[in-house]
């Protein structure tokens, strides 16, 4: 049984078929609609270019039971699922929950971007002229001040921290990429007090009159219906697995956004929000539940499409002690994290090859001559000693 129909969740059911299993197989999802796609929602879809981001998925031959617009709601003895219509008894389960966004109290009238239908919500507010306050200069705050400025909305960005993305990376990265901003208004350091349907009021006193405000301070892994549970959950709520992504309860699995897994690599327990992570952790965790001993310890990788640039991210930069800066004249720059000769982790501002030949760096954990990653010229993969 797979409780949740994300990428995580759909991914989860094709591994298991794909690994062979042929016996029944459930799918609890909360969403009425098939799986599908989120990274467009503050991208292509909010922009218009396209309509539909449904998964692909062959589900005559998946052969599995769909119980759409259905939650589940505990894990009240081994072997079974309480969901809002019932009890349902499984073998083996996997939890692919996902997260859903962070809200700001007293902010009911804002906001925010998870699904589909927000997205749809969002892009017909987006008109000429409109004015949007978002909350959060972070990745989904980037993106959509994006498409809402292509849109020709008044945008204004508000953000707690001392540069955009900054509770992602460090100040000096998201400093660079400030004057990508220069069609919004970004108030850094500023933090919201109040929100109302026609206006966001600051603490510093300061009010900024909007039409539509955004709240984009993160998500928050989705399993508080977990709670009583032997489902072991650690930091932020996030369902704490095995390097086998095994949770402490046997039998039971999870995946994606709202799971959080040992790596021996960065030694410690990772939990990332990344597509790529929701679409290969469930083959891990489904070669597992039937009889595997597979181990799951990527390099983590993200992209974000912001500002007419790709930014693509691999690794975990906290294991790094230094940072080298790359860049050439055209302004596509790189920042490489290193612990020591080894590469740590990468990001990259339309530089796609430097990203792949980084991350590859860093699954062999070739030691690097750091002089040599500096320079654009050289190849990233010829940066290995
Ligand atoms: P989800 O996609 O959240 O799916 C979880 C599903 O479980 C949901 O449908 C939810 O309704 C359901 N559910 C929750 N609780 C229950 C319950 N109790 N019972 C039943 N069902 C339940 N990542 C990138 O790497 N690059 C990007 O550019 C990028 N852009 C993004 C843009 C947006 C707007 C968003 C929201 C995310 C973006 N991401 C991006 C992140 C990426 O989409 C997620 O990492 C990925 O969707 C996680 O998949 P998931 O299946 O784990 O969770």
């Amino acid at each position: 049984m797979v409780v949740g129909g994300g990428l995580a969740g759909l991914q989860s059911l094709l591994a298991l078929r794909g690994r062979g299993y042929a016996g029944a197989l459930t799918l609890v999802a909360a969403e009425a609609e098939p799986p599908y796609d989120r990274p467009p929602l503050s991208k292509a879809l909010l922009a218009g270019a396209v309509e539909d981001t449904t998964l692909e998925a062959d589900w005559a031959a998946l052969d599995v039971t769909r119980l759409h617009a259905r939650r589940a709601t505990g894990l009240p003895r081994a072997g079974v699922l309480a969901t809002d219509v019932g009890d349902l008894g499984y073998d083996g389960l996997v939890l692919a929950t996902g997260a859903s966004p962070v809200r700001l109290p007293g902010a009911d009238s804002a906001v925010t971007l998870r699904t589909r239908a927000d997205s749809l919500a969002l892009r017909a507010r987006l008109r000429p002229g409109a004015r949007l306050v978002i909350a959060g200069a972070g990745w989904i705050g980037a993106e959509v001040a994006t498409a809402a400025v292509r849109a020709g909305a008044n945008v204004t960005v508000v953000e707690a921290l001392a540069a955009p993305l900054a509770s992602a990376l460090p100040v000096a990265i998201g400093s660079r990429m400030l004057p990508w901003w220069g069609e919004a208004d970004v108030i850094l350091g500023a933090v919201v007090d109040a929100v109302e349907p026609d206006a966001v009021h600051l603490r510093s006193g300061a009010s900024l009159p909007a039409d539509v405000v955004l709240v984009a301070v993160g998500a928050r892994p989705e399993t508080a219906w977990l709670a009583g549970s032997d489902v072991v959950r650690g930091e932020r709520g996030a369902v704490a697995v095995d390097g086998g992504l095994q949770t402490s309860a046997p039998g039971v699995y999870a995946v994606g956004d709202c799971a959080a897994w040992e790596s021996p690599r960065y030694a410690t327990r990772m939990h990332v929000e990344h597509w790529d992570n929701a679409l290969h952790a469930p083959t891990v965790a489904a070669a597992n539940l039937l009889g595997g001993e597979d181990r799951y310890d990527p390099v983590p990788y993200f992209w974000s499409e912001q500002w007419g640039r790709m930014v693509q991210y691999a690794g975990h930069h906290p294991a790094g002690d230094r940072v080298v800066w790359r860049e050439d004249a055209e302004d596509r720059w790189a920042a490489f994290w290193l612990a020591g000769d080894q590469l740590v982790a990468a990001l990259t501002v339309d530089r796609p090859r430097d990203l792949l030949q980084a991350r590859r760096l860093m699954e062999s954990s070739a030691p690097i001559d750091a002089a040599l990653l500096a320079d654009p010229a050289v190849a990233v993969k010829a940066t290995a000693t």
